[in-house]
């Protein structure tokens, strides 16, 4: 069994998916604390479903693509079985992961997007470097979600010290929604010389910041 807070069908709104259609299983709990997380409303509740149960509800849903997200989904061991299993019926499976729990074990047709804590989340001491050399150049992505020019700066660091550039495919960098300023932010990343993206969090731009499931 599975505590599950929501499962929706939506357009991904982030990395190199954003824009097609999706099928998001958000599982209950993390066991991180940052400052600035949207989502808190998965560290409690949830409904305990069978993966079976989940499975048919993924499939009602129609998408191919479908993303298992959180709260942190690796902290509940049975996540990995539940990948595996969308991995056998053919789903292109995207995985968002907080840096937090290691990814060893996870099902290699899983497309990985290692969420990387910067300072200003409270909780880059608890980054497991080693999801990093388990990234593939060919399906990972990496995501700094940045909420002032420290975080960019310690962004560009990893970047480097990690050469985040060669070992993923897309490098994301995301602002806090609402704490950063835009113009500004493009304008670091236009002058930085790397081959990163800026990514605004499409959905919130849709449906506002705080609606959910969506
Ligand atoms: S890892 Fe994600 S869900 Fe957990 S506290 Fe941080 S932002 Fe929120």
């Amino acid at each position: 069994m599975l505590r599950v807070t929501e499962i929706f069908r939506s357009i991904q709104g982030e990395s190199t998916h954003a824009g097609r259609p999706c099928t998001f299983v958000r599982l209950t709990g993390c066991p991180m604390r940052c400052v600035w997380c949207d989502s808190e409303y998965t560290f409690t509740g949830g409904e305990h479903y069978s993966i079976d149960s989940i499975m048919a509800q993924v499939d009602a849903f129609g998408c191919k693509l479908v993303e298992v997200t959180g709260g942190e989904p690796l902290a509940q061991k049975e996540a990995f079985t539940l990948i595996e299993r969308l991995c056998n019926d053919g789903f292109e499976v995207l995985v968002e992961t907080g840096n937090y729990v290691s990814t060893t074990g996870l099902d290699r047709r899983a497309k990985v997007i290692l969420d990387v804590k910067c300072p200003a989340s409270g909780e880059a001491p608890r980054n497991d470097w080693s999801n990093l050399e388990r990234l593939r150049s060919d399906k990972d992505e990496v995501k700094f979600v940045v909420a002032d020019e420290a975080d960019w700066e310690y962004a560009k660091k990893v970047i480097r010290e990690h050469d985040l550039e060669a070992r993923s495919k897309a490098i994301l960098i995301s602002p806090v929604f609402g704490q950063v300023n835009l113009e500004e932010m493009a304008n670091w990343i236009a002058g930085s010389g790397l081959n990163v993206r800026m990514q605004l969090q499409m959905h919130k731009y849709i449906w506002g910041p705080d609606v959910r499931g969506v």
